[in-house]
């Protein structure tokens, strides 16, 4: 009852001032309900998890206008301050993530910012245990290859925001965001070290970092002599060095905009995220987009990362 009858007096103050009135925020208090302007209160995407984060303690939320329209970003007053940073950061998020994979997606997101470890795992709708080191998954309703996927949303995770501080948090929903982008393209089977490393690259290229700042552990291993001989496989992202995973599948896709120019970056993401490739599938697509097989390709990269690291290129 309580639902309807707000948004019901939500929509009865838009139409009675106009489209201005959309992207005014009104305080707590005012009309609408408290923590949610009428403009929060009436977006067509805040019933997706309103039902489910109510459970958890009444709601805050900030509309931001992003190049594709009006964004959500929905959570509770405990973490007000992350939703009030990504808020701020979607508008310049979402353009970096466009500056990449172009226009062909909705340039708008719903984020949510869980409050507990159980509202975490109900809005990614996990169905076993969620490791506490999960930052932020993007997760979308099932949807057929070639269609647009509905209920796309970005979770954060209670600790997101306290563990990675602001630079972190900006940088996260950059990487989530580019899976929301691509996710139309993108099958769940193709392999991690491009559906990751595109991620990260979209994620790390508008805010350019020396690489040992970017890539810490790849860094230390490569200058301990203990650097890897591959491209990450897709256990590598589950296990113990899972944070190493990331960085070498992010430098991979750095050293792909570096050698063969930034466009064969989401060109490549094209062809290799479709479904899951057997390593001859994946050196046909290789050549096919860069001229080039995987050895070489694993080779020049091996290459270059040793010479970002200062670590000389072994001959
Ligand atoms: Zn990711």
């Amino acid at each position: 009852m309580r639902r309807l009858a707000l948004v019901a007096a939500a929509l009865l103050v838009l139409l009675g001032a106009g489209v201005a009135l959309f992207t005014l925020r009104s305080g707590p208090g005012e009309p609408g309900e408290p923590g949610l302007s009428a403009a929060a209160a009436a977006h067509p995407r805040l019933p997706e998890v309103r039902r489910t984060m109510e459970a958890y303690g009444p709601l805050i939320a900030e509309v931001a206008r992003t190049a594709g329209g009006e964004s959500l970003v929905v959570g509770h007053e405990e973490r007000a301050a992350d939703v009030a940073a990504l808020a701020a950061e979607l508008p310049a998020a979402v353009d970096a993530v466009t500056a990449v994979w172009g226009e062909e997606w909705a340039r708008t997101a719903l984020l949510v910012v869980a409050d507990s470890p159980a509202e975490f795992a109900g809005l990614i709708r996990a169905t076993g245990p969620v490791s506490p080191e999960l930052a932020a998954a993007a997760i979308a309703d099932p949807f057929r290859p070639g269609t647009t996927p509905a209920g796309q949303r970005v979770v954060f995770s209670p600790d997101a925001g306290r563990r990675l501080g602001p630079d972190g948090l900006a940088t996260l929903l950059r990487h989530e965001l580019t899976h929301v982008a691509a996710r139309a393209v993108t099958s769940d089977a193709a392999p991690q070290w491009v559906l990751e490393g595109f991620a990260d690259y979209t994620a790390h290229r508008a805010r350019p970092a020396a690489f040992a700042a970017t890539a810490p552990t790849l860094t230390a291993a490569l200058r301990a002599g203990a650097g890897p001989a591959d491209l990450p496989t897709d256990a590598d992202f589950r296990g113990r060095d899972a944070v190493q995973a990331y960085e070498r599948a992010w430098s991979a896709q750095a050293y792909i905009a570096d050698a063969f120019g930034e466009q064969a970056v989401p060109r490549l993401y094209r062809r290799l995220a479709a479904g899951p490739l057997d390593p001859a599938a994946e050196d046909a697509a290789l050549r096919a987009e860069l001229g080039v097989g995987r050895a070489e390709l694993v080779a020049g990269w091996l290459g270059w990362i040793a010479g970002q690291s200062g670590v000389a290129a072994a001959g």
